[in-house]
């Protein structure tokens, strides 16, 4: 790829040989015992850096409290102003005092234990306590309902729980405790103790389950030995749930070195990430974003990094402005959902602030679209400073396609998410593996294999791993999304291939919406795909078909929705629900959502040769029109 900066071509060039690369992109990382082979690949999957130890967690913490203790190392917002700021020595005190009590609770190395809380410090320092301990850590978005809570602790085996009692969402504390308490009536649960950590309510008594306050931690840790383990590289060091197609979501592994070497390197080439930043990202510790780039990134390289919980625009729409100007902000990490918010308000919010601090703004989890980022790069940072879109995954752990802005700049080019970074082997394929010409829109793959690309999925006994990402075109890792690559090879994505729904940045699976439709006695059918939607990116439309015997009662569409909110929690976002006489379904039973699509989009529906009754989607087009003349539109 010809490029206008020397220093990406020089890098581009020496990431030719990939063995060299990634042997001294590895150097960055301190391990406790070096590695002897960089790469091995196996049947169904590979691993890195074979026979080095090393922990994640240690190398956030003990080096840099040693070295630099006074710094900033965490700083916490709730929506409501309250603010905690914890240097390196302190943050490093409370993560041993925790690996201490999580110890004393028989939290031992490969337990899996789950974290239920919203983002904040005792969350954070939990993640990096038990990844200390060796023990393996499931966080849980507080914004899901209890049955996601329970599907994703049964999965992972979680014995114990680290809890928070409340969220606080726009001004809301949003009550946590009957949705653990639910969670926790699910009969397949494994978990029998839960450590709460309560700002409103007293830890609630659950039969069966032994219950710790927050407070208790300390006389627990006394005793108890707070000395880190040693993991192999290939360890993992945490899981992290996606939603899929199918109800089942995946639990994607993370691992303690291959990972640690793959975020040192993002936070370098593309971040340009140093001691001195005051990192904020505007994420969730329930999203990857959250576990690599507010946890894991900022403290492995001695930053200074800003967690927030709450809503961006709460008490105002100024809040934003006002904590960067605060905290002297020089690096921001949002998303596409956050900017749209953020421009709802237009830009009187940020007129008064001071925000020279900043250095260079990213945005990533949907495309930035060339509307929002005009805004934000012209109007808010008056082309002062980068607005940098960049593209990844959950299973990637960290960038793929980017603008190198550790290395300087290329263009940039509005809409796209910019090139394949250093390091990452990206091609747009067509279905039969064949490379797309340039602009042709086709499959996003890696084509080979990358330190910090998930190489596994915890409890995967049918050998999902392989079936939902190396076998679509066989021999390259297929990311599930659609793109062209342009004549400069920076790549522009289209969306999803498949028919997950991001809701306002969060990633949803149509089925677990469907499951969660099917759970109300009146629904026998539900198909679900998304609507666009200005604010949150899209939403969920809703097909329902009832049971027989049923009708449409007046407060049945008030009903699902609450079932909805119940099951997923707030995040799955409902706009329109209608209900259909049947769904279009493949003869093999299989509902075609890209079908629901087309009749949301007004388009035409087609190839529909698979289908087994096309009346189903006159149905569906009909209800939908009905609905929209109802609706004066
Ligand atoms: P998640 O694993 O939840 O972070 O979602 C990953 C998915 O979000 C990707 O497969 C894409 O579909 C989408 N995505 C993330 N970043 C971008 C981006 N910059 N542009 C377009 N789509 C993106």
């Amino acid at each position: 790829m010809e490029t206008t900066n020397p220093r990406v071509a020089a890098e581009l060039e020496k990431a030719g040989d990939w063995e060299q690369y990634w042997t001294r992109a590895a150097a960055r990382v301190d391990w406790h015992t070096p590695w002897t082979t960089l790469y091995e690949a196996f049947e169904g999957s590979f691993r890195w850096y074979t026979g080095g130890t090393t922990n994640l967690s240690v190398n956030a913490l003990d080096e840099h409290a040693k070295n630099h203790p006074e710094r900033p190392a965490l700083i916490s917002i709730v929506e409501d102003g309250t603010t905690r700021s914890f240097t390196y020595a302190q943050l490093f005190a409370l993560v041993r005092k925790l690996a201490a009590a999580y110890r004393a609770l028989g939290v031992r190395r490969g337990d899996r234990v789950a974290i239920y809380m919203p983002t904040g410090p005792e969350a954070i320092a939990s993640m990096l306590a038990l990844s200390r301990i060796g023990a393996i850590h499931l966080v849980v978005f507080a914004g899901f309902g209890s049955a996601a809570l329970a599907q994703r602790i049964r999965l992972a085996g979680a014995r114990l729980l680290i809890a928070g009692d409340i969220t606080w969402r726009k001004g809301r504390a949003v009550p946590l405790v009957p949705i653990v308490e639910e969670a926790l009536r699910d009969p397949g649960s494994p978990v029998r103790t839960v450590v709460w950590h309560c700002r409103s309510f007293d830890p609630p008594e659950i039969s069966g389950i032994t219950s710790y306050a927050w407070q208790a931690l300390d006389d627990l840790a006394g005793p108890a030995s707070d000395e880190p383990e040693w993991m192999d590289s290939d360890d993992p060091a945490f899981i992290l749930a996606t939603s899929g197609t199918t109800a089942q979501p995946k639990l994607v592994v993370h691992t303690h070195g291959a990972y640690q070497v793959g975020l040192l390197h993002t936070s370098a080439v593309m971040f340009g990430l140093s001691p001195n930043d005051v990192w904020w990202s505007t994420s969730d510790i329930g999203w990857i974003v959250g576990h690599s780039f507010i946890v894991y990134a900022p403290l492995l390289v001695g930053a200074t990094t800003i967690a927030y919980e709450g809503a961006l625009d709460h008490p105002g729409p100024e809040n934003f402005y006002r904590l960067i100007q605060e905290h002297q902000v020089t690096g921001i990490f949002t998303a596409p959902t956050a900017v749209r918010l953020l421009n709802r308000y237009g830009t009187a919010p940020a007129a008064g602030f001071d925000l020279t601090s900043v250095e260079r703004v990213f945005s990533a989890g949907e495309p930035l679209n060339p509307p929002a980022w005009d805004v934000f790069q012209r109007e808010i940072f008056h082309d002062r400073v980068p607005v940098i879109d960049h593209w990844w995954q959950t299973e990637t752990g960290g960038p793929v396609v980017g603008n190198p802005y550790g290395l300087g700049l290329l263009p940039i080019k509005p809409g796209s998410a910019g090139i394949a970074l250093p390091g990452y082997a990206v091609s747009v394929l067509r279905a039969d593996g064949t490379r797309c010409d340039p602009d042709e829109t086709g499959s996003v793959a890696i084509t080979r294999p990358f330190p910090g690309l998930t190489a596994r999925l915890w409890g995967d006994v049918t050998g999902r791993y392989r079936e939902a990402y190396w076998t679509t075109i066989p021999g390259v890792y297929v990311t599930g999304d659609a793109a062209s690559q342009d004549a400069d090879g920076y790549l522009w994505f289209r969306g999803r291939i498949d028919e997950v729904l991001k809701i306002a940045g969060h990633r949803i699976g149509t089925s677990e919406v469907e499951s969660a439709l099917l759970r109300h006695p009146a629904v026998a059918e539900a198909g679900v795909t998304g609507q666009p939607d200005d604010l949150r990116g899209e939403v969920v439309a809703a097909f329902v078909v009832l049971r027989p015997g049923e009708s449409v009662r007046p407060e049945l569409e008030d009903e699902l929705r609450q079932t909805i909110r119940h099951e997923l929690g707030p995040v799955a976002v409902v706009g329109r629900l209608e209900f259909v006489p049947g769904l279009p379904k493949t003869r093999s039973g299989k509902i075609m959502r890209r079908l629901l699509k087309s009749v949301v989009m007004d388009q035409e529906s087609g190839d529909t040769s698979t289908i087994e009754d096309p009346h189903a989607v006159e149905a569906a087009r009909e209800a939908w029109h009905r609905a929209d003349s109802d609706q004066g539109h």
